[in-house]
């Protein structure tokens, strides 16, 4: 995506507000520093099973704190990242912190819990992802079924190649969810070859459902569709009870948002632990005695 498509809200970081070339190989090669530097990190947000209540999964989500330019959204630096090929090594750090953390965490005695990291389409075209990902299974001691691979539909990689690629990994034993279902490219027909476990529903559906009918149509057939194929259901940026009780009602599995946590840095989520499980178990009672 071009900077000038990213959405103004997202423009408060001065130096990049135009998307001149001069910019952009500014920002490259801060992207190099970066990660030398160790100005990334990974916040963690829940995704709470709506039958337990229980945090079943937490996504992984990179953050960049620039050491003078402050935060910089993902959205802005991924494309750059991709571009420019720094998200090989980026996300092959990623996946390591993040399949690392999810192994601390076991040893700090909080329940188990799947990490979902997103992989980017350079990533899918990385000829050793395979063996990266199984190498970082081996290094970290991470059960390969807690983790889970994020991806994107996309028109790019040709569908016998995903196919092939995502047969590989799943044979390491680790879940493949598509993320941001519904608002990419490519035709339903994938969804019968690729050996997938979760969609996940792009926030852009969610986000009007209690106010607009053909958002709510749309998501309730995503939903039944997936419940046909026998896959596991996300709703991602639920901010409001309503949107939950939508969701609940029909028969959506895990919710992630802001409803029940923003996106939190790693020590923070084993601290506050306990208290986002009370939460989240607050706000699903609420249901409980309504029928
Ligand atoms: P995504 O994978 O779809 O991640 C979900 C995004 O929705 C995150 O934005 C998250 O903070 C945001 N979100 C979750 N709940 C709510 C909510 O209730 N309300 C609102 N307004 N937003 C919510 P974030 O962290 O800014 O990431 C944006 C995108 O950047 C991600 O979308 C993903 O495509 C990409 N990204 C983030 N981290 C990584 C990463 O580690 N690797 C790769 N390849 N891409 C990443
Ligand atoms: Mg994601
Ligand atoms: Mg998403
Ligand atoms: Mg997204």
């Amino acid at each position: 995506r071009e900077a000038s498509q990213i959405p103004q809200r997202f423009l408060f970081y001065k130096p990049f507000m135009s998307s001149g070339m001069a910019d952009r190989i500014i920002m490259e090669q801060e992207l190099h520093k970066a990660l030398a530097h160790q100005e990334f990190y990974l916040e963690y947000q829940p995704q709470v099973n709506l039958k337990t209540g229980n945090i079943e999964s937490l996504e992984a989500l990179v953050r960049w704190h620039h050491p003078t330019r402050g935060f910089v959204p993902p959205d802005m630096f991924i494309p750059i990242a991709e571009e420019s090929g720094l998200i090989i090594p980026l996300g092959k750090w990623i996946l390591e912190t993040a399949c690392c953390q999810a192994k601390a965490w076991e040893a700090q005695g909080l329940p188990q819990m799947k990490v979902a990291v997103n992989l980017s389409l350079g990533q899918l075209f990385q000829q050793d992802l395979v063996q990266m990902v199984k190498g970082i299974l081996q290094q970290t001691k991470l059960e390969p079924h807690y983790l889970q691979l994020e991806i994107t539909e996309s028109m790019t990689m040709n569908i016998d190649q995903m196919t092939q690629l995502l047969h590989e990994l799943k044979a390491l034993g680790i879940q493949i969810a598509v993320d941001d279902f519904g608002t990419g490219y490519s035709s339903l027909s994938y969804l019968k070859d690729f050996p997938i476990d979760c969609l996940k529903i792009d926030r852009a559906f969610v986000r009007n459902i209690q106010h607009n009918p053909n958002d709510e149509a749309l998501v309730s057939m995503i939903i039944s569709m997936a419940k046909h194929l026998r896959l596991k259901v996300v709703a991602e940026g639920i901010e409001e009870v309503a949107q939950l009780a939508f969701l609940m009602d029909g028969g959506c599995d895990y919710i992630q948002g802001y409803l029940f946590s923003k996106p939190i840095a790693a020590e923070q989520l084993t601290e506050t632990f306990q208290e986002l499980h009370s939460h989240a178990e607050e706000i699903l009672g609420q249901f409980k005695y309504v029928e």
